[in-house]
C-alpha cells in the first residue's frame, strides 16, 4: 500500500490556512492530522472543521507546533515571518517536509532558515502556482533577449489586507528580470515605494503595488521600449491554486534530500 503522508497546516484560520485544509481533505493523496493557530487565538482546542463552519474533521486546533509536527510528514505553512522561523527550527527537528509559502520574509530571515534546511527539506516559494512559476520562466527569457532600451516595470495587485508591498511574486518576478539581463536586481531596482518623483534610469527594474477590495493576485511584467511594449500577465482569481501548488511541494518533498528548494524543482521548470 502506498504511504499516505500526513499534513500539518500552520495559520489554521488564515485565508491560505483555510483553502490547504479543504485542499488537503479533497485529495485522497495527503491526509490532515494538524491544525495550528497561534496561542490566545478563539479557534484553539476546536475541531478545524467544526470552526471553518463544515462538518467535523476530527483535527484539533492546537498552539502546539511540535506536538503536531511530530505525528505528519510535512507542514504546510502560510503565516508570518517570525512564526515560520520558529516553525523552520520545529519542523526540521521533527524530520518533516517544510513548504514555506510566507512572503515578506527579509534576506536575515531567509539566511536564518538554513540551519533548518540541514535536517530537512524546506520548500520556498513567494508564489505556488504553476502559472506564476512559468511567467518567471517567461520572464527570465524575455529580459535576456531584449537590450536595456527596454525598462521593466512589475505592477501587482493584491486585496487589502495584504501587509507586505510589493509582493512576494513581484520580487520573483523583478530577481527573474535582473537575472535574463545579467545584473544585480539590489542595483537596478526602484521599488517604487516613495512614488516616481522624476526620471528614471535606463534599463531600470520598477515595481509597483496596488491594494484594494478582494483582488486574489494580479501580475504584470511590462517590458517598455521608445515604439513598443510586451506585457506579461498573470491572474489569479482562485487561491486555491497556491493550495494545491503547496500540496504538491509537500508530496513531492517526501523522501527527498534536506536542503532548500523552490517551486521550479517541484514543477520541473
Ligand atoms: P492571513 O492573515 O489570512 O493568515 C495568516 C494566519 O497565520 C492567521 O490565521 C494567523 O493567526 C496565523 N499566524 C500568525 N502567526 C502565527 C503563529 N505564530 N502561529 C500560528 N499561526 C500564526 O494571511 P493569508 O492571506 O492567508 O497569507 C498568509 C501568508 O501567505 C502571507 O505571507 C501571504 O503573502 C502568503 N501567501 C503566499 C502565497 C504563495 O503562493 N506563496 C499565496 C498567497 C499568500
Amino acid at each position: 500500500m502506498t504511504h499516505i503522508p500526513g499534513i500539518v497546516v500552520t495559520g489554521a484560520s488564515g485565508r491560505m490556512g483555510q483553502m490547504l485544509i479543504k485542499t488537503i481533505t479533497d485529495s485522497d493523496q495527503a491526509r490532515l492530522v494538524g491544525a495550528v493557530e497561534r496561542t490566545g487565538h478563539d479557534w484553539i482546542g476546536q475541531d478545524v472543521g467544526t470552526a471553518m463552519g463544515g462538518q467535523p474533521l476530527g483535527v484539533t486546533v492546537t498552539d502546539d507546533p511540535l506536538e503536531a509536527f511530530a505525528q505528519a510528514q510535512a507542514v504546510i505553512d502560510f503565516t508570518a515571518p517570525e512564526a515560520t522561523l520558529e516553525f523552520a527550527a520545529l519542523a526540521a527537528q521533527a524530520r518533516c517536509v517544510h513548504v514555506i509559502g510566507t512572503t515578506g520574509m527579509s534576506d536575515e530571515q531567509i539566511a536564518a532558515l538554513e540551519p533548518a534546511a540541514r535536517h530537512a527539506v524546506i520548500v520556498r516559494a513567494g508564489n505556488m502556482s504553476l502559472g506564476v512559476n512559468l511567467l518567471v520562466q517567461l520572464t527570465k527569457k524575455v529580459a535576456a533577449a531584449l537590450d536595456e532600451d527596454f525598462d521593466i516595470e512589475v505592477i501587482e495587485a493584491h486585496h487589502h489586507h495584504k501587509v507586505d508591498a510589493p509582493s512576494g511574486t513581484a520580487l520573483m518576478l523583478g530577481e527573474a528580470a535582473a537575472e535574463g539581463r545579467g545584473v544585480n536586481l539590489a542595483d537596478v531596482a526602484d521599488r517604487g515605494r516613495d512614488g516616481i518623483t522624476g526620471a528614471r534610469e535606463r534599463g531600470h527594474i520598477g515595481f509597483h503595488a496596488i491594494r484594494g477590495g478582494d483582488i486574489v493576485g494580479e501580475h504584470d511584467v511590462l517590458f517598455a521600449a521608445p515604439g513598443e511594449r510586451i506585457v506579461l500577465r498573470h491572474v489569479a482569481t482562485d487561491r486555491a491554486i497556491f493550495a494545491r501548488g503547496a500540496l504538491k511541494a509537500a508530496l513531492w518533498g517526501q523522501g527527498k534530500t534536506p536542503g532548500q528548494y523552490d517551486m521550479v524543482d517541484v514543477l520541473g521548470l
